[in-house]
């Protein structure tokens, strides 16, 4: 799940991405109206944290061009605390939420969860390789009718290789999107993962995930025999 966060204000935007990033969110932050606008635009977001008070654009002109444009991402707008007006004008222009500042970081993130899940119960949330099907509203995933328990990072990474299922991922695209972290590439934390992931899936010794030496990974139904 990817999230844009537009908001001025340095240590709210760091504040927001670093309890999301730990919450295995994929953050992006733009700092001001405009800018947030044009990647909102991008169509690349599952949701979207909003802040009213902004330079270049502000919040209500952001929201209201998005919806203009026919992007429906889901939006929760940061607004003042007691401002019954700018809440009431977010909603009509087309918020799925709001939150008075300051907040708690768990009432964003239940909010978020909140309107993720109506979102995700307009679309399909589920990817599907050969009996492996992953629940990307659900965290969960199954192999046939045995539910697969894994991690938080061990779920993240499953979920990148089976969004971009019969692709090559490159270690660095792993490192860049389950970790954050494009400097490790070298340590061999990848490949416990995926060691991991293997004997959770692969347990009846059915191929799923695939080396692709020298480069990285590519998740696949499994051929007969293998
Ligand atoms: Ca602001």
């Amino acid at each position: 799940m990817r999230i844009l966060v537009i908001e001025d204000e340095e240590k709210v935007a760091n504040f927001i991405q670093r309890g999301l990033e730990e919450e295995q969110y994929v953050v992006d932050v733009a700092s001001d109206g405009k800018t947030g606008l044009e990647m909102a635009l991008s169509g690349m977001y599952d949701a979207i944290v909003l802040d009213l008070m902004l330079p270049g654009k502000d919040g209500f002109e952001v929201l209201q061009e998005l919806r203009a444009a026919d992007n429906e991402t889901p939006v929760i707008i940061l607004t003042a605390r007691g401002s019954t007006k700018d809440r009431v004008r977010g909603l009509d222009l087309g918020a799925d939420d709001y939150l008075p500042k300051p907040f708690h970081f768990d009432e964003l993130a239940a909010r978020l969860r909140s309107v993720l899940r109506r979102s995700s119960a307009q679309k399909s949330t589920k990817i599907v390789v050969g009996d492996l099907v992953l629940d990307t509203a659900a965290h969960l995933v199954w192999r046939g009718d045995k539910e697969i328990e894994l991690t938080a990072k061990e779920y993240a990474l499953l979920e990148y290789l089976m969004r971009n299922k019969h692709r090559i991922v490159s270690r660095t695209m792993i490192m860049e999107h389950v970790w954050k972290d494009p400097l490790a590439p070298m340590s061999n934390i990848i490949e416990v993962y995926i060691k991991r992931l293997r004997s959770k899936i692969e347990f009846d010794g059915k191929r799923f995930i695939h080396n692709v030496r020298g480069i990285g990974y590519r998740i696949k139904e499994p051929s007969n025999g293998e």
